[in-house]
Formats: C-alpha cells, structure tokens, sequence
C-alpha cells in the first residue's frame, strides 16, 4: 500500500467518535481487492488509527467489521428478512415498494438498491454524519427490539439510520454513475442495508479482522513506546497471542478493554478461558477407516470414545461464593441460590432455557470441593423405561425456548467427555489422560442422568471393531478416537483437529463424513405434492469466497408430513431471485422454482460424488484439469436431519467437498489398480 500521504479524515480530531464514512471507506477498499494481504493492511492501518484517534471506539469498530453486534452466546441476532428492509428503503427515500422490488429484481443486491435510492434523493439539508458507535448502538436497537409492533419499530430503527446515510461518503452523490454495476463505493447506505442482511460481501473473514487488530496493537504498542515498526517477528507473535487468548474467550467485550488496559503481550495473564463465555468447542476430522485411524495413530497412546448422537452441551457453572471472580461472565449466566451456570450449543448459542431440568442438577453431579467447572458433553434422550439412549429424532421434539423443568417430557442424560475448566483454572492444556482422570475423580455419574462417556483404551484393530459394534448396538453413531498422551492430546478450542477423529458406522461403508449442506432453493412436488415443495436445490459454502455453491437437488428422505412443514418453515425465506453471492448453473431448465434466504442446514447422506455441469461445488479446484467447469455433485442424496445447530457458514466447506471427491477417486484407482493385478 502506497502511503498517499494526504489524511482522508482531516475533521476526525483524537477523542472525536469514530466516523461511520472511515469505517465504509476501509470497506471499499477492501472490496476492490481479493488478496489477503491487501485487505489484512487496510484493516490494519484503519485500526491503527482508530487506536491513536479514539481507542473507546475500538470495540464497536471490531464488531461492525466482523458483522456482529455481540458475541454468540449474548444471543443477539438481527433476523431481519429482505422485505422488511426493502419496506425500510422505500419509506426512507420516498420511493415506493413496487419501485424498490423492480430495482431489487434488476440490480439483485439490496445494498446497491439502498445505494442507489440515497443518491437518487434530493437532500434538503445534510443529516449529521454516521458515527461508528451511532450505527452499532441503532442497529443494537433494532436487533433488541421484540413483541408487539417489533416489525413497525425495527423499520423505523432502519430508517433512521438510513436518512442519515450518505449514499456515497465522498459527498458528491452518484449522478452519472451507473450504481448497477457495483463499484465499490463507499456508500453507507449500502454497508448498513449489507449488514442488516448478516452479509458484508467484502471477503473479510472474521479471522482476517484478528489478525489485523493484532498487527494494529503491536504496531500502536511500539509507537507509543518510541520504538521503530515492529519486525514481522514480532507482529506473528502478537498474532499468536491475541489468536491463543481469542480462542480460550472468544469475547471482544472481554479482551479489547483488557488489551487497551494492560497491552497486548499481557493478555494471557488477564484473559484465560473463563466460566460464562463459551469457547468455540474442538472438532474432529472424519475418517473412513480403522486402519486410517492406526496409520494417523501409529506408536501414540490414544482411546476410543463412544459417539453419541445427541446435541453438543458445554456446562459452565460457578458456586455462589466465587461469582465475583469472573466478572465478564455473570451477564450471560442463570443465577439462583446454587451458583451461576449455562448450557451452551455448539454455535455457543444459550440453551439454558432449553435444559432446565439439566441445569436443576449440576450441584448433584459433583463428588469435591467443586467452585467452578466447564465440561465438554453430549445431551442425549433417555428412555426412563429401558434405561438406554433414544435416537437423535427424540431429543428434537423438546421445546428449544422456555421449557420448565416440571413439564418435560423427553428426559435427557448428559455424557461427559471432556472437563476444560475447573476450580479456577483452565485444563484445556493438560493432557486428555490428565483431564479425564480429573473428571473422572471429582465428578458423580448418576444413570439416566448424568455419564461419563464410554470409552475403551485399545490400539487392537480387532478391539476397536468390537467398541465399534458395541457402540452402535448402543443406539450411538460409532466412535469419536482421540490422542491420549503428550502436548498433542491438549483441548484445541475451535480446530477440527487432527487429534480427534471420528468413525461412524455408516462412512465405512460409503463416501466418508454425511454433508451439511444449505437449502437455497426448491421445486413444486407432483402429484399428491404440488402444494408442497418436492425437491430441494442444496449448496456447500465457499469461505474463501463467501460463496454458497450448488451441490444437489434433493428429494429423498422425506415423510409427506415433514414435506408440509418444509413449505411452512421455507415460505417466509422465499426471495425474489438468487443472491448475487450463490453460485448455480444458469441453464433454464436447471432454475429451482422458488429461491431463499441462505437459512437453513440440513445433514445429507450420499452413495457416491460425481462431477456435473449442472452444480458449481468446487468448480474452481477442478478448473480446467478434471472437471473442465463442472462442479462436484452428489449422487442419490437423501436426507437425515435437520442441523438447527449449524449456522449456513458452518455448512461443509466446498474444499472439503472437493476433499472427498479426491480421496473417493484416489479410492477407486487404488481398486482398479488391485484388480488389474489380479
Ligand atoms: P462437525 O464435524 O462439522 O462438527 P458435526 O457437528 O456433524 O460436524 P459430528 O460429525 O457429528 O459433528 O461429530 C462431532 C460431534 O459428535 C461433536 O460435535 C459432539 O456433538 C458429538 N460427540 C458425541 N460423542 C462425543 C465424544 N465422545 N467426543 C466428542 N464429541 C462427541
């Protein structure tokens, strides 16, 4: 990046708010390019001088940037459909809907619509300009809003903010400029309407974000100390830092006012993994063999867990008499007489209000001296009559909000297979032998309510198909294998580690892991389901590109009573055409009949991958070698369930699609080599 040497702010004085039109500039910057170090430096040097201008800001400033108003777990969500917005830029602008909707029909991106519809407007007088914090604390408004009339006053929120956009910062407006054709201006309308959607669409992945605060903080450190710029040493050890603690406590409403306080090198001294903040739980990678698991384990201690089929739970709590240690948590934490605890899902969502017939129990599970723990478990429905597991369907005909413990009526058992927090201290770096004996020491197993997970010891190939079998026998989904011993065996928040594999009964047999893919489209049924959707188009998502990419159609796997609630349920998602972030075959014949909003993620089974024109899934990796511009797609798709846990971006990457397809191929060459030596 050349310096230009000219200040693009030159009215934005220290101690002044940060002003929205910076935070929009750094965005079209952005934009305008696809290369990582590119956009990591422009998010470098705005945040830079956010720190030397106005350091109070610096928080919302991250969250705007990485399209969050809170963290997950304070379960803040804007849930904002297209129709309301485009109401929204129709009243603020004095344009009518039906002018909105043929925009929206042409330009197909609702931010270019906003855009477009600001510049068209005569102003009469200049609003006051958008401040950083202004637009976070109008768009908090409108997500907090609820009940009755929430629809009339979330369009009145948005309004707002949009009267007091700039359809481009530069001030000139956009005559002569033809705003179908995005350009990247800096238009504030545009990134507030993006944001509302839950989409920036700059490429600016979150972790991107962090690793530029990091390069901003080490390089504002050094400033302020006199020193020269920092060697890229030092800035990768920052990044290492700041990546470490943010792992742990992923809360910028806890780090970035202890990083302004104490500087970045002493975070890991104030920041651990705390009670009351959920940590982004470790993943496994699939597997599709026991002998890959003893290839990847040879001459290493490992242990072999059952895998329940159930919902991941991460039980934080802490005792009365300690809840003044953990501060940033008690917001997020039930309290009552027994202590402060939550139960959080695998997308660090709240579920406390789910499980409170769980939560009732905590204190009964405890053997010691216990003041605080978090545990890493399974919640699975339990048959009270035959004392064993119920499948997975069970567990999701509880009622996810405002359960009360008296009227449940599926009753859960939590497993436990990890303890990364207790009594004050994080574990998560202790081995997992350590961590279970932990576990295993100071907590109560009660049937039917509170197990510890299975588990065999066994590098025996014949072993561990016998824990396999007996696994399944016991209505679970086959083995979870982790590393035993040694720094490897460590609890590794947010990393779909290589330490942990998973073997499920049915990869064996077929292509490897189930897909979670997202649903953007469907087709009317035939016959007895013409009221109804038939079949599904299905996508997996593209994170280097933000892009969601056509995987199959589905149609298979479906009861005709779950086809009516489909219809139900996808109805309010229906969108007037594809967004411009999908990426599909635009062969008529190929066109779903109705499109969505990218809602919803549905698991899906498949015999086999094959390459199609037809879908687009990682048709960039097959380019002009295999493929030729087909994508990957599946064949006989059929679906298992519902993923209300997964949000679209955590649906199967198209590297792993693409992943699969590879290994399937190499599979299949290997055997037609065996057979061509037979
Ligand atoms: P992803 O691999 O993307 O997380 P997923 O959520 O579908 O996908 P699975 O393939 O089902 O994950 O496997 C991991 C999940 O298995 C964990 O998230 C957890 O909910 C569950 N699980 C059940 N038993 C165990 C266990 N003993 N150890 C770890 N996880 C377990």
């Amino acid at each position: 990046l050349k310096a230009t040497g000219k200040d693009p702010y030159p009215d934005w004085k220290a101690g002044d708010p940060v002003p929205y039109a910076a935070l929009c500039t750094t965005f079209s910057l952005v934009e305008m390019t696809t290369k990582r170090l590119i956009i990591l430096a422009h998010c470098s040097l705005f945040l830079q001088q956010v720190l030397r201008l106005t350091p109070n800001d610096l928080l919302p400033t991250v969250q705007l940037m990485i399209n969050k108003l809170a963290a997950d777990y304070a379960g803040i969500e804007l849930g904002i459909g297209e129709s309301l917005i485009m109401k929204a830029i129709g009243e603020s602008t004095g344009r009518s809907l039906q002018v909105i909707k043929a925009d929206q029909h042409e330009i197909g991106d609702l931010g270019l619509v906003a855009a477009k519809s600001r510049g068209n407007q005569p102003t009469m007088f200049k609003p006051k300009p958008l401040t950083v914090r202004g637009v976070h604390e109008g768009l908090l408004g409108i997500a907090k809003v609820q009940g009755h009339g929430s629809q009339d006053k979330k369009i009145s929120g948005i309004k707002k903010l949009l009267s007091a956009a700039d359809s481009a910062t530069s001030g000139k407006g956009n005559k002569g400029v033809d705003i179908t054709k995005d350009k990247g201006g800096p238009s504030e309308a545009k990134f507030i309407v993006r944001f509302l959607e839950g989409k920036l669409r700059l490429g600016l992945a979150e972790r991107t974000v962090l690793v530029a605060l990091a390069q901003a903080i080490v390089t504002h450190e050094a400033a302020v100390a006199g020193e020269k710029a920092p060697t890229p040493e030092r800035l990768a050890e920052g990044e290492s830092v700041l990546k470490s603690v943010y792992s742990e406590l992923p809360s910028y409403e806890v780090i970035i006012p202890a990083m302004l306080e104490h500087g970045l090198f002493d975070l890991p001294k104030v920041c651990k993994l705390q009670p009351g903040v959920p940590l982004k739980p470790m993943l496994a990678k699939p597997t599709k063999s026991i002998t890959e698991v003893l290839d990847r384990f040879e001459g290493k201690e490992f242990t072999c867990e059952y895998k329940y089929d159930g919902e991941r739970a991460q039980i934080h709590f802490v005792a009365p008499d300690h809840i003044h240690k953990y501060p940033g948590s008690v917001a997020t934490l039930q309290k009552d007489q027994k202590g402060l605890s939550a139960i959080f899902s695998r997308n660090s969502e709240d579920l406390s209000k789910k499980y409170p017939d769980v939560l009732g129990k905590l204190d009964s599970w405890v053997k010691e001296d216990v003041n605080s723990f978090v545990l890493d478990c399974e919640t699975v429905a339990w048959d009270t009559m035959n004392k064993k597991v119920l499948p997975f369907q069970q567990l999701m005909t509880r009622k996810r909000k405002d359960v009360k413990a008296e009227d449940v009526k599926v009753k859960v058992c939590v497993f436990a297979f990890d303890l990364l927090f207790f009594n004050g201290e994080p574990c998560v770096k202790k081995s997992l032998r350590e961590r279970r004996e932990l576990l295993h020491k100071c907590f109560q197993p009660m049937e039917g309510e509170f197990q510890f997970a299975q588990f065999g010891n066994t590098n025996v190939l014949d072993e561990i198909q016998d824990l396999l079998d007996e696994s399944v026998k016991a209505s679970c989904e086959g083995l979870m294998v982790k590393m035993l011993d040694t720094s490897e065996s460590g609890y590794e928040p947010s990393k779909r580690s290589r330490n942990w594999l998973k073997v499920k009964k049915d990869y064996l047999a077929g292509v490897g892991d189930s897909l979670d893919l997202v649903v953007l489209g469907a087709y009317y049924g035939r016959g007895k389901r013409t009221s109804v959707y038939g079949a599904f188009l299905l996508a997996a998502y593209n994170p280097n590109t933000d892009k969601y990419e056509t995987i199959c159609n589905i149609g298979t796997g479906f009861s005709e009573a779950r086809l009516e609630e489909l219809h139900k349920e996808l109805t309010p998602l229906v969108i007037d055409r594809p967004k411009p972030f999908y990426s599909h075959s635009t062969v008529p014949k190929d066109q779903p009949d109705v499109w969505f909003e990218p809602r919803l993620v549905w698991e899906v089974k498949t015999a086999d991958l094959t390459l199609s024109p037809r879908y687009k899934a990682a048709a960039d990796e097959f380019d002009g070698t295999t493929g030729g511009g087909k994508g990957v797609s599946l064949r006989f798709p059929r679906f298992i369930k519902s993923r209300e846990d997964k949000k679209p971006e955590q649906a199967t990457t198209t590297r792993a699609v693409a992943e699969m397809y590879r290994k399937q191929e190499s599979v299949a060459q290997e055997n037609a080599g065996k057979r061509g030596v037979d």
